[in-house]
């Protein structure tokens, strides 16, 4: 796990890429055409697809602008790189991979993303679909208990459980593993991490996962290509057995004929414009990152749906250019890693290490002494035999924060890594592992690691820069639909559902309003 990364290395590959996709300097008055179009979505993971099928379904004409490619599945199974043999795709503009070993790579606008910040490094998923182009798929929703601990009361936990989460879901159709699939080979690191909850007394159980479970038995079968079964999931899974939101939300927000996704387009600016509407400045680059033109839009509706990253961003650079001059000191604050940590533990047997993705159990401690936590089994390509890997996540403070680069025209990150907060959520999921290694005569291979999180969440946040409906203050027509609005965390769980169930509860409140 320490292989994580190596940053100074990295630092440098990453600046080279960045410069083919540089921040237009161009004005607004420069583009002598522009196109004007009532609604504009930036970026297309789940804050962005809720919102694109919403307005879709309204009959408002949207475009979609994501900054990544589409990943079409074939039946070739190659649609996606491997661990075993990465190449371009499985990395955003980077000479190398940054995720588990560095291999070098041709730069291509592949879908793992990383921002390497101060004291955290945190990964992103790139392309139309966004994060669940990488994601695990694991759909879970917090209790109400540990949701309050979080979000603001005015948000109503029973029309989350009772309206919003079911409506997420009934498009996402997660579903636990089969207990045949389960009972397989390839799920064997699963079944060991239960049997071990269940000797510590601790309480774990099968996660919903955004999975197709009869494609893996088609992968089992050898009726489709080996992907999920053998652990491939951080570079996409090839089988077509991820329910990626481009096969749902998206697709779903395509057919209604109004909406649009525009693909290799990078949003540089947004403004505000004349009539209270709003001017988004973006690059058009091909599949290497080159620049091939610049264009601009007009729109009466700007949802921003870049991602925690992406969206700070953006709204950064527009209040340090004075694009968007009535945002607040907010932007950029209340940010968390949800209190990701992994950890690995040594068995006495064989784990099949390797294998069996998405990660499908979880071991639920909210009554940790120390502080409520849960960890979960996942696939990682770099553990040995006979090591079992999962990851922790806490209730993170909003500690870090986001500030302006004038220089580099992006986002610097901080995290104060040995804050008080983080230290007992280190010292609480340490506590559950010897539970665990004290039934199970286990040890942790490594110290947990606390460096890296795949759960970025806030910077510009419900009551701080928004309300409570993504609206951004001082901007009615402004709206935050993503894991930007959430401060730093979502209450033990990963955090895809709370941030797709907020969505829809925005889009709700924007299509009701009366005008
Ligand atoms: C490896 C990995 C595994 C994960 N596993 C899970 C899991 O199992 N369950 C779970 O709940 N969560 C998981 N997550 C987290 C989950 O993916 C994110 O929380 C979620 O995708 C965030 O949704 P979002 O709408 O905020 O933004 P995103 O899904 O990140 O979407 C933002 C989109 O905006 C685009 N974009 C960014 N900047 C620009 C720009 N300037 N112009 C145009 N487009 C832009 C990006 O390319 C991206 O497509 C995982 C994350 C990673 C990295």
């Amino acid at each position: 796990m320490s292989r994580v990364l190596n940053r100074r290395r990295f630092l440098q590959s990453s600046l080279a890429a960045a410069a083919s996709v540089g921040v237009s300097t161009i004005r607004a008055s420069a583009f002598s055409t522009e196109e004007h179009i009532e609604a504009i979505v930036i970026g297309s993971g789940f804050g962005g697809a809720v919102a694109s099928l919403r307005l879709g379904q309204a009959g408002i004409e949207t475009i979609v602008l994501e900054r990544g490619r589409r990943w079409q599945i074939t039946d070739d199974g190659d649609t996606f790189s491997t661990y075993q043999k990465p190449d371009g795709r499985s990395t955003w503009l980077s000479p190398t991979t940054v995720v588990f070993d560095q291999v070098p790579i041709d730069i291509y606008t592949g879908v793992l993303d990383v921002k390497i910040g101060d004291g955290m490094i945190a990964y992103r998923g790139a392309g139309v679909g966004g994060g669940s182009l990488v994601y695990n798929g694991v759909t879970y929703q917090p209790t109400q208990e540990l949701f309050y601990q979080v979000f603001p009361r005015s948000i109503n936990y029973s029309e989350l459980d009772q309206v919003y989460y079911p409506r997420v879901r009934s498009i996402l159709k997660p579903s636990p593993i089969p207990d045949d699939i389960l009972q397989t080979d390839y799920y064997l690191s699963s079944r060991i991490f239960l049997e071990q909850a269940a000797k510590a007394g601790l309480k774990a159980r099968k996660l919903d996962m955004a999975v197709d479970w009869d494609i893996v038995r088609q992968e089992i079968a050898g009726q489709k290509v080996a992907s999920a079964i053998i652990g491939q999931v951080y570079y996409g899974i090839n089988s077509g057995a991820k329910n990626s939101l481009d096969r749902n939300y998206l697709g779903l927000a395509e057919a209604t004929g109004k909406v649009e996704i525009r693909s290799l387009h990078v949003v540089t600016s947004i403004e505000e414009s004349d009539k209270g509407r709003y001017r988004i400045i973006c690059n058009q680059i091909n599949e290497q990152g080159a620049v091939l033109a610049q264009k601009s839009f007009v729109c009466r509706y700007l949802f921003l749906a870049a991602g925690s990253i992406g969206t700070t961003e953006l709204l950064l650079r527009a209040k340090a250019n004075g694009t968007l001059p009535r945002l607040n000191d907010q932007v950029g604050k209340f940010w968390g890693t949800n209190g990701d940590g992994v950890g690995a533990v040594i068995t006495n047997g064989p784990t099949n290490p390797t294998q069996g993705g998405p990660a499908a159990t979880v071991i639920e401690h909210f009554d940790n002494p120390i502080a409520p936590v849960v960890t979960e089994q996942l696939p990682f390509p770099i553990v040995p035999e006979g090591v079992i890997a999962s990851l922790g996540q806490a209730i993170a403070k909003p500690e870090g924060y986001f500030t302006y680069n004038a220089s580099t025209q992006s986002a610097d990150l901080f995290w104060p890594s040995n804050s008080t907060n983080n230290q007992k959520n280190a010292q609480a999921l340490q506590y559950t592992y010897q539970l665990l290694n004290q039934a199970n005569s286990t040890t942790l291979a490594e110290p947990l690691n606390f460096g890296a999180t795949a759960h970025p969440l806030g910077g510009a946040t419900i009551g701080a820069v928004c309300n409570t409906y993504g609206q951004v203050y001082g901007y009615r027509n402004l709206f935050v639909v993503d894991g930007a609005l959430i401060p730093g965390s979502t209450a033990c769980t990963n955090p895809s559902l709370t941030i797709a169930a907020l969505a829809e509860r925005c889009m709700d409140r924007f299509l009701n309003r009366s005008t």
